[in-house]
């Protein structure tokens, strides 16, 4: 049998043979985080099965259309007073991108790991790892393949959402014709594509375009224009009243300009540290960059968290591109 077969079998079989399960996925979720965590849970209900979906913070509100997104349980607001020993990690390349929600672990706990960053560290005790899919919903459109269940609307549409959005709107170099197919099935349970591109990808907050006119008002360029970056302050966040799902897509600015083959975007956290998000075109790879940084993610598009001033910060990520270029 082949590695994926193989990998989706044990993944099949850890879920049918637990109950009361913990599901979770990284902190800051995106589309495909998000998608991915109700998509389990979806799977775990029509199994009869009892579980948890956590989170360590809030999940964006223009995913609240997703299957039981009000189930979601935001462990800054709520944490619950119980451990688990079922745990399903979906979307996170390392156990420390579950963040708070790992002290819900029971000691020894069972992990199933399913994720897609090819820096994956295999940290579950069984693992269901596809580098070169698309997003995490599509490695879970082929393990809910593999259950007697009857498909919905709900579920489609989470998958969807998943594909829809690490893949750009199906335009970056990850839509494969497997996503493509994928896509064509899911449309079929009555998936409305247009309006969730529409939803997810062309509608701009007012905070995401206060922030935007002054993010590139500092627009800097390194190496020949090779590299080209903006950074947000709290003071900015403040100011335009923007909270972290705001920042989405702002990277892909600097990234998008001719002859630019690294986007940057740094996030001040504080004044200790700074989020750092990479984009990348076919000459570079930022999953080995974030991953050096003590990061990780995709080959075009990755990023990490790195210690000290916002001016530093800078300095050293730069070089480090540069050197990698
Ligand atoms: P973003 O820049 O949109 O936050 O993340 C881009 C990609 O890099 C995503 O696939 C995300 O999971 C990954 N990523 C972002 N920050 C980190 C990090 O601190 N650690 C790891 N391992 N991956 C990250
Ligand atoms: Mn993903």
């Amino acid at each position: 049998m082949e590695h994926y077969e193989r990998q989706l079998e044990e993944a099949r079989q850890f879920i049918a043979a637990r109950d009361d399960f913990l599901v979770v996925s990284h902190v800051q979720p995106d589309g495909d985080a998000a998608s991915s965590t109700v998509a389990v849970g979806w799977l775990l209900a029509q199994l009869g099965k009892t579980f948890c979906m956590i989170n360590e913070g809030s999940v964006p509100q223009r995913l609240s259309y997703l299957w039981s997104y009000d189930r979601i349980v935001n462990y800054a607001e709520q944490p619950p007073r119980r451990q688990f020993q079922n745990v399903i990690c979906v979307d996170c390349a390392d156990f420390a991108r579950v963040g708070k929600v790992g002290q819900l672990f029971a000691e020894g706990a069972d992990v199933l790991n399913i994720d897609h960053h090819p820096t994956n560290d295999s940290y579950g005790s069984v693992n269901l790892i596809k580098a070169d899919a698309a997003a995490t919903a599509e490695i879970l459109f082929d393990l809910l393949k593999r259950f007697e269940i009857e498909w919905s609307l709900d579920i489609a549409e989470a998958i969807y959402t998943g594909l829809l959005t690490d893949t750009g709107g199906f335009r970056y170099s990850n839509t494969t014709p497997k996503v493509m197919a994928a896509a064509s099935e899911l449309l079929q349970y009555g998936v409305k594509g247009h309006q969730l591109a529409d939803h997810l990808l062309e509608q701009l907050t007012m905070p995401h375009v206060l922030l935007l006119t002054k993010a590139l008002s500092r627009l800097s360029f390194a190496a020949n224009n090779k590299i080209g970056w903006i950074y947000v302050t709290p003071e900015d966040m403040r100011e335009t009243g923007a909270v972290n799902d705001d920042l989405e897509g702002l990277v892909n600015y600097p990234r998008n300009i001719e002859g630019v083959e690294v986007g940057i975007l740094f996030k001040q956290i504080d004044n200790e540290a700074v989020k750092v998000s990479m984009r990348s075109g076919p000459g570079a790879n930022v999953a080995e960059i974030a991953h050096s940084l003590g990061g990780g993610g995709h080959v075009r598009a990755a990023g990490c968290k790195v210690y000290g001033a916002l001016d530093d910060v800078i300095k050293q990520v730069i070089e480090r591109v540069k050197q990698a270029l």
